[in-house]
């Protein structure tokens, strides 16, 4: 197709606006999608997006519109992930674009998300189309939610008389929209004649396919049997099969610059793609990569051991395929004395980590028991080396330790301003220290914090969601590493030490978690016919010990009921009668074990 008559977009809005409604509406209004094949929310296509509510991975969808000048446009719809974990894939997927469609709730006015989308969309130069959704609510103010954007310092300058008015729910102003698109959005500049360009804005795993880079032509053309190279991992492959998504693969003869759909490879090592990187025809090595490009760093990791021994090539596999789908989660080898083998991965927050749990079991099949989580942290040794540590049970003894640092993000946190008091309190509650406070209109505030990752991985969202009703959003920033006192704390059960129960904590914490964590170990590890000692140890001084009482007779197997509080989230991942443990040295470790760690840091 011409690239005069292409446009390529995304919708960006805070969540629970209308986005995957608007989504099915336009691919219903442009028969994309026969309305046999029509389902609701067609766009949020895996299960756990569907009961979360919560879009992860993006999803293209390439529609055909014959627009008002009798013209036939073709439109890719470029879906972005909603969630703060993922912001990265947002960025991504947003450089795939010329424009976005900014969905405003006419009931909720402008979000925290709707900001931070904004600003990112901005960062990208998107043309922007605002529109106002859910007018059919008899709540609806349109007018006031207008009056909102004009106060944006984002949009000085800016026209808004153009803002569409519509119901996704209703099928009000779709056409509004697509002709808006086909108006305002620029063309995609390319030529097709120059050097091939390509950005891998995302991959994904196909059992038949194998691996499938969902890409965006900014130059030249790229067909099937072509040798593309990948400019940032500096390999070369060939291009097996060129398609698009309608949004079911479908294969094309090209894609040409300014067009998006996936190719096909014959790559074999899946961790050999990275998402952002650019293609280029080996044959001309000196194309330059698509701006932006950033390697993206978890900022926790945890141990993920499989509970059956005869899972483990399954998990390693299973691995694999997920890291290349998903280019922030990594993962390495990791033996543990109480757990055996099993993979250190590193994910961008807990919401990530839990997600991918979730999928090696039911996408995979494969029972998991996960360590606690733990940040990276910087170790300087007293004979001057300098160690990276993100597995607490590598840390070297506290001897040898001169100090340790800790890696702190910029936090940049959006919320109504009436939260301004409590979520200052938040922050310093979590070590965090203050930065800057910008106000952004009449109910939108701006909060900067450095924070430690290690407490604001957790439950940090949560407890600034809960905080907020939902109305906040955080975005971070810079990393840096500060000096903090901290110290290792060992778990010993029945006389031997538990590694994979290790953790790392502030020294000031460690005599009240150190009582915390035996009293809750008491409870959750399975009484045997003797008593059985756990103990809490920092720099080899017993902090804590408390006893299992031996089983008696008349006592039944029933497991420990476990606190109702909201960090238990995680266990309800485990599904409720089975018993999910490991043995170690005739004890057996289970799960709700390392919560019972979670719950009391
Ligand atoms: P997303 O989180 O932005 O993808 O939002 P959804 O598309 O999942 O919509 C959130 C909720 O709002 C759903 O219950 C939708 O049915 C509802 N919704 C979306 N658009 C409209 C609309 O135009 N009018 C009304 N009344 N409800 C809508
Ligand atoms: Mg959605």
């Amino acid at each position: 197709m011409n690239s005069n008559n292409i446009r390529n977009f995304c919708i960006i809005a805070h969540i629970d606006h209308g986005k995957s409604t608007l989504a099915d509406r336009l691919i219903e209004t442009t028969n994309t999608v026969s309305e046999r094949e029509m389902k609701e929310q067609l766009l949020d296509n895996m299960d756990l997006e569907r009961e979360r509510g919560i879009t992860i991975k993006l999803q293209t969808v390439r529609m055909y519109y014959k627009a008002s000048d009798n013209i036939e446009y073709e439109l890719n719809l470029i879906d972005t992930p909603g969630h703060t974990d993922f912001n990265y894939e947002v960025s991504r997927s947003l450089a795939a674009c010329e424009g976005a469609l900014l969905l405003v709730d006419a009931t909720q006015g402008v979000q925290a998300q709707t900001i931070a989308n904004l600003k990112l969309a901005l960062e990208q130069n998107l043309t922007i189309i605002p529109v106002i959704n859910k007018i059919d609510m008899p709540n609806a103010d349109a007018e006031s939610v207008i009056k909102e954007l004009e106060e944006l310092e984002e949009f000085d300058g800016l026209d808004l008389s153009n803002v569409i008015l519509a119901s996704a729910k209703n099928g009000i102003g779709i056409d509004d929209i697509l002709e808006s698109i086909i108006q305002h959005v620029p063309a995609p500049k390319g030529n097709s004649e120059k050097p091939l360009q390509a950005l891998i804005f995302d991959s994904h795993y196909d059992v038949y396919r194998g691996v499938v880079l969902h890409i965006r032509v900014f130059n030249g053309s790229i067909r099937a049997g072509m040798k593309i190279k990948m400019l940032k991992s500096d390999l070369v492959f060939e291009a097996l099969q060129v398609g698009v998504f309608l949004p079911e693969m479908q294969s094309v003869e090209a894609l040409d610059a300014g067009e998006v759909g996936f190719i096909s490879t014959n790559i074999k090592v899946v961790s050999n793609i990275k998402v952002g990187d650019t293609i280029i025809n080996p044959n001309i090595p000196d194309t330059e990569a698509v701006p932006g490009y950033k390697e993206v760093k978890p900022m926790v990791y945890a141990g993920l051991f499989p509970i059956r021994n005869e899972d483990q090539d399954k998990l390693k596999d299973a691995v694999e395929k997920l890291a290349l789908n998903d280019s922030a989660f990594i993962y390495k080898q990791e033996n543990s004395m109480a757990l055996g083998v099993g993979f250190r991965c590193g994910f961008l927050g807990i919401l990530h980590m839990e997600i991918i749990q979730e999928r090696l079991e039911r996408e995979y099949g494969i029972e998991i028991l996960s360590t606690f989580p733990s940040v990276e942290y910087r170790v300087t040794l007293k004979n001057g080396e300098i160690a990276t540590i993100n597995n607490p049970m590598l840390l070297p003894s506290f001897e040898k330790i001169d100090y340790i640092e800790e890696p702190f993000i910029d936090a940049a946190i959006i919320i109504p301003m009436e939260n301004i008091g409590e979520i200052m309190e938040l922050c310093q509650e979590k070590r965090g220290c203050y930065v800057d406070m910008v106000y952004l209109n009449n109910k939108m505030a701006e909060l900067i914090f450095k924070l430690p990752i290690s407490e604001i991985a957790y439950d940090f969202y949560d407890s600034l969601k809960s905080l907020t009703h939902g109305y906040a959003s955080i975005d971070y920033r810079d990393r840096s590493y500060v000096v903090s006192d901290l110290v290792k704390m060992d778990i010993w059960l029945n006389d031997e030490m538990v590694d994979a129960f290790s953790f790392i904590l502030p020294r000031d914490k460690s005599f009240e978690r150190g009582k915390q964590i035996v009293q809750k170990m008491k409870h959750v590890i399975p009484r045997k016919l003797y008593p059985m000692p756990v103990q809490s140890v920092v720099e080899n001084k017993v902090i804590a010990r408390e006893d299992i009482p031996p089983l008696r007779k008349s006592v039944t197997g029933k497991g420990y009921s476990g606190s109702t509080s909201k960090k238990k989230k995680i266990a309800k991942n485990i599904k409720d009668n089975k018993v999910r443990q490991r043995k170690f040295g005739g004890v057996d470790i289970p799960q709700e074990a390392f919560h019972a760690v979670l719950d009391v840091r």
